[in-house]
């Protein structure tokens, strides 16, 4: 891919020499014939390498016609690439062991580093890396090279689907070494497609020349016919994270039920809302009458009452540090409220706020789907809203023996 580089950018000017200037052949001494320019960004900035390409000058010579350029240009990156190393591994490493996005890849190198790339050119390096990697972690003398203290092997098999739709990703890792071997994308979960794979796992083991002391699986029936197969007599075991996940199976189910019970009782929030935005607008528009009061009371006494300032606050969870900001203003704004209430539209809004601030909160504990088996999305969601009744009661009791409410 040919990369534009900005009018006006200065290059950083790298000249590379030939290491061996002795002709292959006849062992002359060769001399410069051409140049050739490799634009690319490295953490240096823009930088220009210029390989100065040699050729033998006998004519007579059979390596005439061929020239030969400096080794070192393959050290700083490789044929057609915009960028250098540095770069791609900062990618690569960013990407794969920091999970960041292509956009915010793009953004960082960019501010950063002033590299700009697009996400297509990102897009691409991130496959070439991945690229390597994989033929590195595949590489037949390092995988030997981390088995070599290895007594015997733990061979695991599992479908993963990237994407729904997706063809499955049958992966196959070794346990004493934690180590994926490889992973094969199948259309099916037929058996014969399967032992492929199997077969696939046997070839490594017999390269390692190391015995298989057992199979792991979530014991579907292709993966068990084929590795019967394969490797009879070897022991196939129950995965223990299916066997748990299967067993938390209909404790989920239930939780899930709750969550929908839940959901069901904690209604209306989106009336209470719009209430309060609706009289946000009433009190900003200018040629309207002074808001009436008591709208203002009701929508506090459906949602979240106002409360004095020191203890609401101290008492307020974390989560809801937002409504709790606003609950710390609330009781000095609402007095002088009442002493002008025409003159201070913003005086609705922080009130409104703290109504805005809970329904949030409450919307947010609504739509959460985290949380496993041992902490069930359900029971989470219990929890939760009972710290904001909590927290609605606190503020309700604050106000006990304070000033009359005018409601
Ligand atoms: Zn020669």
């Amino acid at each position: 891919m040919a990369y534009r580089w900005p009018a006006g950018t200065t290059f950083k000017r790298i000249v590379l020499e030939v290491e061996d200037r002795s002709c292959p052949v006849c062992d002359r001494y060769m001399h410069v014939c051409d140049h050739r320019y490799h634009a690319l960004w490295t953490f240096e900035g823009p930088t220009q390498v210029v390989n100065r390409l040699v050729r033998c000058p006998d004519t007579s010579c059979q390596s005439r016609g061929r020239t030969f350029s400096p080794a070192a240009e393959l050290s700083m990156s490789m044929p057609r690439w915009c960028i250098g190393w540095d770069v791609l591994c900062w990618l690569g490493h960013r990407r794969f062991a920091r999970h960041w996005s292509v956009p915010q890849l793009r953004l960082e190198l960019k501010d950063t580093h002033q590299i700009r790339l697009s996400d297509d050119a990102i897009e691409n390096y991130i496959g070439q890396y991945q690229t390597m990697l994989a033929a590195r972690q595949q590489d037949p003398e390092r995988v030997a090279e981390a088995y070599k203290d290895s007594e015997a092997l733990v061979l695991t098999i599992d479908g993963l689907q990237p994407e729904k739709g997706h063809e499955t990703l049958y992966v196959v890792r070794e346990l004493t070494r934690k180590r994926v071997w490889f992973a094969e994308p199948l259309l099916s979960s037929a058996e014969p497609e399967v032992r492929r794979v199997i077969v696939l796992a046997r070839q490594w083991a017999e390269r390692l020349a190391q015995p298989v002391r057992a199979w792991m699986s979530d014991k579907q029936d292709a993966f068990v016919k084929a590795i019967a197969t394969e490797f009879p007599g070897i022991p196939h075991r129950y995965c223990q994270n299916h066997f748990v996940r299967d067993l938390a199976k209909p404790v989920l189910d239930m939780d899930s039920q709750a969550k929908v019970t839940m959901r069901s009782k904690v209604r209306g929030l989106r009336a209470i809302e719009r209430r309060v935005l609706a009289e946000r607008r009433h009190a900003a528009a200018p040629e309207s009458p002074p808001p009436p009061a008591p709208p203002q009371g009701a929508a506090m006494s459906t949602a979240a009452p106002p409360a004095s300032a020191t203890p609401a606050q101290a008492a307020t969870p974390e989560p809801y540090a937002s409504s709790a900001g606003g609950l710390l203003h609330t009781d000095r704004t609402l007095e002088a409220a009442s002493l002008a209430p025409a003159e201070e539209p913003e005086i609705e809004d922080e009130a409104g706020e703290v109504v805005l601030g809970y329904c949030a909160a409450v919307r947010g504990i609504l739509n959460d789907s985290q949380g496993g088996p041992l902490h069930p999305p359900g029971v989470r969601m219990s929890e939760a809203l009972q710290d904001v009744r909590d927290s609605l009661d606190r503020n309700l009791g604050a106000k006990k023996g304070g000033r009359p409410s005018r409601c």
